[in-house]
């Protein structure tokens, strides 16, 4: 069976606290979508992901956890929304092997992020390769519907659509085709200016910092280097301070920002100081709701969540193995 209402899965990866570029980018709308409920939200922390490059096996485990944490202080109320971790779904790679067999090599060999991830790699693993089957299996077991994507995800989630329509020729309409939904948040880039907000880069500040460290991380930030001194004008179209503005400040504000930088009234010292409040205020009920969560309480919530998942899950699978011949009609758990 379809799914009736919009049904929107979105995976995000257990590869540590979430930044404030996670935020603006990403969790804070999927926050909005979970309060507004006018779709069936499925968020999944894809650990299965996580391990297709070197990783601590420890490290990962308590990421996943507090990862989880972070997104229920951000507002994925797991009352109102289907928050699991892949791994504890075993349908994901089950229908991973599957959806293999309907998909090209070559096609896989032409994935941008494979590219960029082996390159100049001494051991590449086979799961780096077939990464987006699994990407595939994360939506297609759902149904979903919509894919929130961003650029550099695109290629994949074309390649999801195109399996659903090799797998269906094949074997009978069993998947639907995936739509993308392109963020319309503006990228944040690194503290440094350089490329994108990221932990290894060590250019974020994570959500969760404490006022006086998250002020220490933006005080220095990159802005435009044109305003060298207070008295030279600057562009904020081109500083990821104004962009930031954008995301948290109030019309008002950033029209006061653009006057003030582009006519040299104030240094880009009051222009973080007006961000990092605006900053504050957002965070300050989010801060004491991460406070509340508790590694056995996740563990709990996360259970629920996969076992609302795998029903879905399970349904798909039982569809798949019929329609592809496949088992030997013996009982299967679950199946
Ligand atoms: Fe960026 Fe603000 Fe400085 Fe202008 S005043 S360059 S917008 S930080």
């Amino acid at each position: 069976m379809s799914p009736t209402k919009p049904r929107v899965f979105s995976g995000i990866q257990p590869s540590g606290e979430l930044h404030i570029g996670n935020y603006l980018g990403a969790t804070r709308t999927w926050a909005q979508q979970v309060a507004e409920q006018k779709e069936e939200l499925i968020f999944c922390i894809v650990d299965a992901h996580a391990i297709t490059v070197e990783y601590d096996a420890k490290e990962l485990k308590k990421r996943t956890l507090d990862l989880a944490m972070d997104l229920v202080a951000c507002g994925l109320d797991p009352e109102k929304c289907t928050l699991f971790v892949q791994s504890d779904v075993r349908e994901h790679t089950e229908l991973a092997w599957y959806l293999a067999t309907a998909t090209p090599m070559g096609d896989l060999g032409r994935m941008t992020q494979f590219k960029d991830k082996s390159e100049g790699k001494e051991f590449v693993s086979t799961a780096l390769f077939t990464y987006p089957v699994l990407m595939s299996a994360d939506i297609l077991l759902y149904k979903a519907t919509v894919v929130p994507v961003g650029e550099d995800q695109v290629q994949h989630l074309e390649l999801a659509r195109e399996t659903v329509r090799r797998f269906n020729y094949r074997h009978g309409e069993i998947f639907v085709e995936p739509q993308p939904r392109l963020s319309k948040t503006p990228r944040i880039l690194g503290l440094d200016g350089q490329g994108k907000m990221s932990k290894s880069k060590n250019n974020t500040i994570a959500l969760f910092d404490e006022p006086d460290v998250f002020w220490n991380k933006l005080r220095p930030a990159f802005t435009d280097p044109q305003r060298a001194r207070k008295v030279d004008p600057g562009r904020p179209e081109l500083c990821n301070i104004f962009t930031m503005h954008k995301a948290v400040s109030s019309e008002d504000q950033q029209k006061e920002v653009v006057d003030s930088c582009t006519g040299a009234k104030w240094g880009c010292m009051d222009c973080k100081k007006m961000l990092f409040e605006n900053f504050n205020r957002e965070l300050v009920p989010l801060r004491a709701k991460r406070k509340e969560q508790t590694p056995e309480g996740i563990v709990k919530v996360l259970g629920e969540g996969a076992d609302k998942a795998r029903a879905i899950a399970q349904g798909t699978m039982r569809e798949v193995r019929a329609a592809m011949g496949i088992g030997s009609g013996a009982p299967v758990p679950g199946g």
